[in-house]
């Protein structure tokens, strides 16, 4: 099976609310869909991440396309390390590969669920088969003011998450404040998991989760900045019985390898536009399971099309956490239209449908392409 062309869709899907968190506030989730023809007259369907913007991904995708087109899509593995060493490594300076990971991954994803739809198979059983039935999610708090985080997590411990995941690091009294309304509301009922988002110093850090502490949380997510690397992180981890979580210190299997040797987290944060798509997350994650580590999947900014994806993945993961991340929700309108991707109970099951296991809402693309073209005109 041969690729015949690939379709790149720049879209902006708008949030339902504003987004707050510790670098600001965010409007929209920046994609690219991606779908591979085929001359079999399948078409396989991913999407890259397009953050910050899509420019940049666009013309990666665009440099990219002529070294896939009229290749067998059976060869996706090598037709991408061989770009990267063309477009990365052979051009010189500036390798960029979180840029290139970002790109290749929706490329991947495509491949992958258009080699599933041939098959006939999901994806879990081309990758040897699922571990488990069902992947489990966090509840993930929205809202501005301690009231209305407080009354979210009141509605989603009634949904029945059991576990509840919120944004912090945005300043140290409205930190406490919005603790204190989540106890207030759901008491001890739920396990509580907070991400700072590398908003905090070493110092402030250290202040800050001895006053989250009365708390209870779970874990503390990235709360020192990325640029501390895998030893900061450590540092910290060394003085605090609190676990923490690595998320953006870590993009690839040889930052996982870094984190578990510099003893720096408790679990891993992970997504699949992070590692370049399935196979390396594969990899990252049994980097981790080595070092007996779990890997929690991270979403960023994205659709159901990523939801649907990782779950084949994660289906396939012995060393996967019970408190995952899912990001469509926050959309005014998901892309995806099967299956239905709100969790009952906290949870997921893993879909049987062929390939990546989704189908398109194509009215909402239009839509979400008709957003993207007036970009220039709003805030985003
Ligand atoms: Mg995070």
């Amino acid at each position: 099976m041969n690729i015949k062309d690939i379709r790149l869709t720049p879209l902006h899907c708008t949030f339902k609310q504003p987004y707050h968190w510790s670098q600001g506030v965010t409007y929209g989730a920046p994609v690219v869909l991606i779908e591979i023809e085929t001359d079999a007259g399948v078409t396989g369907i991913g999407e890259c991440s397009a953050s910050p913007t899509h420019a940049p991904i666009l013309a990666i995708l665009e440099d990219a396309l002529p070294r896939f087109i009229g290749q067998s899509i059976y060869d996706v593995n090598q037709l991408i390390w061989s770009y990267y060493q063309y477009g990365f490594n052979a051009k010189g300076i500036g390798r960029a590969p979180r840029y290139f990971s970002q790109a290749m991954a929706g490329i991947e994803l495509a491949a992958w669920d258009a080699i599933g739809k041939q098959a006939k198979l999901p994806l879990h059983q081309l990758l040897g088969g699922k571990v488990r039935d069902k992947i489990e999610y966090f509840g993930f708090l929205q809202g501005n003011t301690p009231e209305e985080i407080g009354a979210h997590s009141e509605q989603l411990a009634r949904n029945g998450f059991k576990v509840l995941y919120v944004k912090v690091g945005r300043g140290n009294e409205l930190d406490i404040a919005i603790l204190r309304e989540i106890r207030k509301a759901v008491g001890d009922r739920v396990r509580l998991r907070l991400d700072a988002n590398e908003a905090w110093d070493m110092l402030n850090a250290r202040r800050m989760f001895e006053a989250l502490k009365p708390f209870d949380p779970e874990f503390i997510e990235q709360p020192v900045s990325a640029s501390t690397g895998p030893e900061g992180l450590a540092r910290l981890r060394a003085v605090t019985n609190i676990p923490i979580a690595a998320d953006q210190t870590v993009y690839s299997a040889e930052d996982v390898y870094d984190i578990v040797r510099c003893r720096s987290a408790d679990v891993i944060v992970l997504g699949m536009h992070e590692t370049c798509g399935i196979l390396r997350y594969r990899k990252a994650a049994a980097v981790a399971e080595a070092a007996g580590v779990n890997i929690c999947i991270h979403g960023i900014f994205e659709t159901g099309i990523t939801t649907a994806a990782t779950i084949q993945v994660a289906a396939t993961i012995n060393n996967l956490d019970n408190g995952n991340q899912i990001m469509w929700q926050l959309l005014k309108e998901d892309i995806v239209s099967r299956p239905n991707l709100v969790p009952k109970d906290g949870a997921l099951p893993v879909s049987n449908l062929p390939g990546l296991g989704f189908e398109l809402n194509y009215d909402a693309v239009n839509r979400a392409k008709d957003a993207y073209a007036k970009l220039r005109t709003q805030v985003v």
